[in-house]
């Protein structure tokens, strides 16, 4: 869990004017809803709650190297008079996303997989091509057109669902959902931008090969790029008939070495400042609480909130940053927005800090729901808990949901507050070295597997050459670390 505020709904809000314009990237006639001002508008107010809520790297050469490659390629693109912006925003999984308007993101989980400059700028070149071809224009025309008509309680997920689909909630309501031949397209603008730039463009599959064999790998991570993106195979085929096709130019850029320069120290994997399940015990150092769910409940850290569900889902959890306000006010508030029935409502003490609780009820597609909120605040935030499962099995878990509530307390624990995570090592091989002789001169808990996939070699056995620049993982293993993220 991250600084979240609210859920998402620019896509909702905005006024709609009929249009039919030219794609600047395909030259193909195309009806759209939005103007460029209004797209500009949407990227610029969606990006600014990207910084507030997932946050960027702090490492401001890191974020100027990504911006100047970006940069570069936008200006010789079809819509170079776009306000483009290009940041790695912190988040573990490897993935990359466009805003409406050129508001472009990759995450340190991508760069953690990328091993040259190459293949950053194939990455970007993606994206740029989304929003060249206002695919992200054309998905907000549609989602636009459906969501007339839908009311507001975002704020609480409506029915009981299972976990995998609580993952998909939250930030996965901005990533807008590009068709098949939108990525196809974005793959060939991307291609062509990076070869008119010079850039090697057999690294274009590379970094595709590399995202697909890390998402079969890590089950749990969410598959955010694949979920929308062609067939892997067929991309990276794509990818490499494009590379055949394209006459090789002689001083081509790989810039490997200058890529692993910038990313040597950035942190690796989840962050357990951001928050870590322990034996049951969900700790955020940085925040400075810690919260107790049942034992037996599937648990995960998610961007935006930190979920719970008891077995087969039958009653959810879940905490979240609610702003600032105070409790009995947010509570009144959560009743008025959530569209929720209010019942007992009470106030209360949790940890000796202001605080508020209510039951509710509402009615969904599913039946009756049965559940109780609960508000309190702590060192300048406002938490809200809330749980709540089926109507006839309400008094089964109501006990349970207010103890939850009622576990909030500050950490004490200096290890815990002292918690540091891994990092990404560039290192120069002395003498030539397999993957697994890397692996046990590391001194972190990671795996022969991650280290292949991250310096992007076929396993243990593999060898690296003398001299050669690789990536190396440091840092202490952490105990509960794989929980979801
Ligand atoms: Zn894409």
């Amino acid at each position: 869990m991250h600084r979240w505020s609210r859920v998402f709904v620019w896509v909702a809000c905005v006024t709609t004017t009929y249009g039919c314009a030219r794609n600047p990237a395909t030259g193909r006639p195309q009806l759209s809803l939005i103007s460029e001002s209004q797209e500009v508008a949407m990227g610029r107010e969606s990006a600014a709650e990207i910084s507030r809520t997932l946050g960027l790297v702090d490492d401001r050469a890191l974020q100027s190297y990504v911006s100047d490659i970006g940069q570069r390629l936008a200006a010789d693109s079809e819509r170079p008079e776009l306000p483009w912006e290009f940041h790695v925003v912190d988040d573990p999984v490897a993935n990359a996303f466009a805003l409406p308007g050129g508001f472009i993101y990759v995450t340190r989980g991508m760069l953690a997989l990328m091993t040259s400059e190459a293949q950053l700028a194939s990455v970007l070149g993606h994206e740029i091509g989304h929003v060249t071809a206002r695919h992200s224009v054309n998905q907000i025309s549609k989602q636009q057109l459906a969501q007339l008509g839908l009311g507001l309680g975002a704020v609480l997920v409506p029915e009981v669902r299972p976990l995998q689909s609580l993952l998909g909630t939250g930030l996965g309501l901005l990533f807008l959902k590009f068709s098949r031949d939108d990525e196809r397209e974005a793959d060939q603008l991307g291609f062509r931008y990076i070869n008119d730039h010079r850039y090697a463009v057999s690294e274009f599959a590379e970094v595709f090969r590399a995202l697909d064999r890390s998402a079969t790998r890590d089950e749990g991570a969410i598959p955010g790029w694949l979920t929308t993106h062609p067939a892997p195979d067929e991309r990276v085929r794509s990818a490499e008939e494009r590379t055949r096709a394209t006459p090789p130019q002689a001083d081509a850029r790989v810039a490997r070495d200058v890529f692993l320069r910038r990313i040597d120290d950035l942190v690796y994997g989840a962050d357990p400042r951001d928050g870590f399940f322990r034996d049951g015990i969900f700790f955020h150092p940085r925040l400075r609480f810690q919260i107790t769910f049942p034992s037996g409940w599937e648990t995960a850290n998610l961007t935006q909130a930190v979920v719970a569900a008891a077995p087969q889902n039958r009653a959810v959890m879940q905490l979240t940053i609610a702003g600032n306000g105070d409790p009995e006010q947010s509570l009144v508030a959560f009743f008025r927005d959530a569209g929720v029935r209010p019942g007992r409502t009470a106030r209360t003490t949790v940890s000796g800090q202001p605080a508020a609780l209510g039951e509710f009820e509402a009615q969904t597609e599913q039946g009756s729901i049965a559940g109780i909120v609960g508000f309190l605040s702590f060192r300048q935030q406002t938490y809200q808990v809330v749980g709540y499962t089926s109507g006839d099995q309400y008094s089964r878990h109501a006990g349970q949901f207010e103890r939850v509530f009622r576990s909030f307390e500050p950490v004490t624990s200096q290890s815990v507050l002292a918690v540091r995570p891994q990092r990404i090592d560039i290192v120069q091989l002395p003498r030539p070295t397999t993957v697994e002789e890397l692996r046990r001169q590391s001194a972190s808990d990671v795996s022969v597997d991650q280290l292949a996939l991250i310096n992007q070699l076929p396993g243990a056995d593999a060898r690296i050459e003398a001299g050669t620049l690789v990536k190396q993982i440091v840092g202490p293993a952490l105990a509960g670390r794989s929980a979801a993220r």
